[in-house]
């Protein structure tokens, strides 16, 4: 998503003239785009800083132009005053509902040095209604789309609900045109966004009688399905509260919906899904995977896991391991439980699990999903798959992309085929990517020959 929002930003200030550059050296302002999930990702804004200071320093002395530092981002909606306070060198910090208000923000900022500016309201507005058409231009052949934002559930870990404010979705209407925008700019592949994205519940369009009517996520696939140019619909992230009936079965009969889910589910125990709030137990997970897997038999499955919850013993993570072999991933994030300033977690410090008790349960955990990512990987050797080739590989002629299932491919392929969807047959599998041989069958030789002429 930050992804995303970056490409957004970018859209609001070309009107004022900025464009995107590679480094922050010589650039009239760097806006980091903060993750507040962890505190990894947050630690890494005060060292980031710290080594933009140093480039704002040598811009102004040797090049005499102001070098506006700005943090967006959810680290700047939960630490925005500590920011402000540690870092007098920063000229704005604003929150992730505030990107449609740049242009004033920047124009303050830019105009005066000491003018400082930090803004983590939660506007009345919603920022989609107020931004600039997406372009489209940076995003290419798979590009990300932003349903929905926020999240009331309130899982006890988990800071999304402060930062980035209750769940709202878009208006249909609104999604579909950008869609069509996207897809016009050279798009194929569309991937939806949301910090909860199967909660989608977004205005319908205005149809005689319809009015006050919403689409859930499944109605809005369809409809997007019916986009001519548009290949490959792909949405994260799900929650398996919201998975509903018509999501199952959208799975089963729409083509362009690729067969890859990521459906977190944290723990395989009952005791710590209760103690998180997800409202969820690992049964009704695997009812939930049963049910999808008899609508779409081929269908990959991603999760997130924490390991080292506060009260995580033993017996809970073996629960969260046979889960796992229960159900087979085709990959899958684990991440060590990080208390989370102000979330109700973070407040049980009788019940820390050690640092060292984390670390052997994280390597236990990856261990067993990398050996059935590789098992996947492996199964799809000799078969041939439709690959997006959106990207130039390592090596010189060769092109990269993703098959159905999300495995990262790379084939020796000529540019011309980049950001086109082109057979590829399997020859070898790594963990984390496969390699294979374009294969041109006549329909793709056409295709080419079309493309040269
Ligand atoms: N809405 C999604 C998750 C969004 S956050 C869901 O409900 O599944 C992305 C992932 O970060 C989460 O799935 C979780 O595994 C991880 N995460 C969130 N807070 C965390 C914390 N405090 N410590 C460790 N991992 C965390
Ligand atoms: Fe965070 Fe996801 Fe839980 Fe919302 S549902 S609080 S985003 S983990």
């Amino acid at each position: 998503m930050n992804v995303y929002d970056s490409a957004r930003m970018a859209d609001v200030l070309a009107p004022l003239g900025y464009q995107p550059v590679d480094a922050p050296e010589g650039a009239d302002m760097v806006i980091l785009n903060t993750c507040h999930i962890r505190e990894k990702a947050s630690e890494k804004v005060f060292s980031e800083l710290g080594r933009l200071r140093e480039c704002k320093e040598v811009h102004e002395t040797t090049v005499g132009n102001r070098m506006v530092i700005a943090v967006a981002g959810c680290v700047a909606q939960a630490e925005g005053e500590e920011i402000m306070a540690r870092a007098p060198y920063v000229d704005m910090v604003f929150g992730p509902q505030t990107y449609h208000q740049l242009p004033e923000m920047v124009g303050k900022a830019a105009r005066a040095a000491g003018v400082r500016i930090l803004n983590t309201d939660f506007p009345a507005e919603s920022k989609f209604d107020h931004l600039p058409e997406e372009t489209g231009a940076q995003q290419g052949p798979s590009a990300f789309l932003s349903v929905q934002e926020g999240c009331d559930k309130f899982c006890t870990f988990c800071v999304v609900p402060y930062t980035r404010g209750a769940e709202a979705s878009r208006p249909a209407t609104q999604i579909l045109a950008e869609a069509k925008r996207l897809v016009a700019n050279g798009a194929c592949e569309l991937t939806l966004l949301g910090q909860n994205v199967n909660a989608y519940h977004g205005e319908a369009p205005s149809t005689a009688g319809s009015s006050g009517s919403t689409w859930g996520l499944a109605r809005l696939i369809r409809a997007l399905a019916e986009i001519d140019g548009l290949e490959r619909i792909r949405y994260t992230t799900s929650h398996p509260r919201d998975l509903d009936d018509a999501l199952i079965a959208a799975h089963g009969d729409v083509a362009k919906l690729m067969p890859y889910l990521h459906l977190p589910i944290q723990s395989g125990s009952d005791r710590i899904l209760n103690a998180m709030n997800r409202k969820h137990t690992g049964a009704d997970y695997r009812r939930l995977v049963d049910r999808l897997r008899a609508a779409r038999p081929d269908l990959a499955l991603s999760s997130d896991f924490i390991v080292g919850f506060p009260g995580e013993r033993d017996t809970d993570f073996e629960d969260t391991l046979k889960l796992v072999e229960d159900i087979g991933y085709a990959q899958a994030y684990s991440f060590k439980y990080s208390p989370r300033p102000g979330t109700p977690a973070a407040g049980l410090t009788d019940r820390q699990i050690p640092e060292d008790v984390k670390s052997e349960r994280l390597q236990r955990l990856h261990d067993l999903l990398n050996v059935q990512q590789v098992a996947f990987n492996k199964a799809k050797i000799g078969t041939v798959m439709p690959v997006l080739l959106d990207r130039r590989g390592k090596r010189a002629g060769q092109l990269g992309g993703r098959g159905p299932w999300m495995q990262a491919v790379h084939a020796e392929a000529p540019d011309r085929l980049l950001g086109k969807i082109i057979p590829v047959r399997i020859e070898a599998a790594l963990p984390n990517s496969l390699a294979g041989t374009v294969v041109i069958d006549e329909r793709h030789d056409d295709t080419i020959k079309e493309k040269v002429a």
